[in-house]
């Protein structure tokens, strides 16, 4: 496997084993999953790079079925137009500076409002073309967005505006993975107390993917599916549609160093891990510079040629240990799942006090290899 580095300045093969593996396939069949399970039409969200995945193959890969895409901000966007994405994209936080809605008009995006003077903004703006926007409300996630009651008014101001053509009214989830907590509920009624006095019908979005997967009755015209885009579930429990994901990375590397201790002997930083008996240590090419999580605990999953083992001792920079003492098979050059298919994202996030969504996120360093096929 031939893999670029992802340093501009050294065109030379990748030779260290470290790889992200990237099913693109795998991508679509959860983007279509989305879309089948909300009966909605779905923006693919792939801010950060994608949680990680590349932003712009992952664009390229949805986009002759995707809705739309959404991006924390214009920097995002433009990375995509300029790849060639011609489909909607949405700025979940709108703009940061006024200055920026001429780019936005230029490039034709979509954009949330969520305060005050953003709207003071659109008011005294004078764009030559029809806008899109997207009137969040807090509806009890108290980051961004306006008060239910003061909801109605806002949407009034931006209809009032002549070149304002849609308006899509959305709210955000904050704890719709907790499938056995009534605050989800909540934040749908108050959501709806405003909606049904608003004596006209809008198009409506407010689930991400653990309301996708898990709260199937909140009305949606569109979705905005994140995390299980990329295989992840955003469940601590089991769930049968989150059991129905596909990861689509696979972290992967190689043993590129075996010794064998005796009992009591220490590995690693700290000497966290002692051995109890005579041990077989692999040591892996991955570290947390890579983005493997530094707390991984001893014990932590890991596959090695296809078999269950465990991480053994500190996560290093550049390398980690693993146990391979009862996979007398396993040596120089086996290769090692670090996440995919074998070792749940979610499963070692969680060990690590962590979620799925950080350590996509915290991918670097590492090349990435597509396929799709
Ligand atoms: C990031 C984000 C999403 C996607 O959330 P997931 O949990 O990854 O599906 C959806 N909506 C908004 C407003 C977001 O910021």
């Amino acid at each position: 496997m031939r893999a670029s580095l992802p340093y501009s300045y050294k065109r030379i093969p990748a030779m260290r084993p470290a790889r992200a593996l990237i099913d693109l396939k795998a991508l679509r069949h959860n983007y279509r999953l989305a879309r089948e399970v909300s009966g909605a039409r779905a923006l693919a969200v792939v801010k950060a790079d994608a949680y990680g995945h590349g932003a712009v193959r992952c664009a390229q890969a949805l986009e002759a079925e995707a809705d739309g895409f959404a991006v924390a901000c214009i920097e995002e966007a433009l990375e995509l137009r300029e790849a060639g994405i011609r489909a909607p994209i949405l700025l979940l936080e709108g703009f940061f500076e006024a200055s920026e809605l001429e780019l936005i008009e230029r490039h034709d995006l979509w954009y949330v409002v969520h305060s005050a003077w953003q709207l003071e903004a659109i008011e005294r703006a004078r764009p030559g073309k029809p806008l899109t926007l997207w009137l969040k409300m807090d509806s009890g996630m108290h980051r961004v967005g306006f008060f239910p009651q003061d909801y109605a008014a806002a949407l009034a101001r931006l209809q009032a505006l002549p070149h304002v053509a849609k308006v899509v009214l959305m709210s955000h989830f904050a704890r719709a993975d907790e499938l056995d907590c009534r605050r989800t509920e909540e934040q749908v009624a108050a959501f709806e107390a405003v909606r049904s006095g608003l004596g006209q019908t809008f198009e409506v979005s407010l689930r991400n993917s653990p309301g996708i997967l898990g709260w199937p009755s909140v009305p949606s015209d569109w979705v905005r599916p994140g995390i299980m885009l990329y295989g992840a579930t955003p469940f601590e429990q089991d769930h049968p549609l989150a059991d129905q994901l596909r990861p689509v990375m696979t972290l992967e590397s190689q043993v590129i160093s075996v010794r064998e201790l005796p009992a009591g002997e220490p590995v690693g930083y700290g000497a966290r891990f002692v051995a109890e008996r005579p041990v077989r240590v692999g040591v892996v090419a991955m570290g947390y510079a890579d983005g493997y999580p530094r707390h991984a605990p001893d014990g932590a999953p890991i596959f090695i040629d296809g078999r269950p083992s465990r991480i053994m001792g500190r996560v290093s920079m550049d390398m980690l240990t693993v146990d391979l003492t009862d996979l007398p098979g396993a040596g120089l050059g086996s290769r090692v799942e670090l996440w995919g298919s074998q070792v749940p994202a979610s499963r070692l996030a969680s060990l690590c006090g962590s979620i799925p969504y950080q350590l996509f996120c915290n991918l670097k360093r590492v090349p990435r290899v597509y396929s799709d096929e």
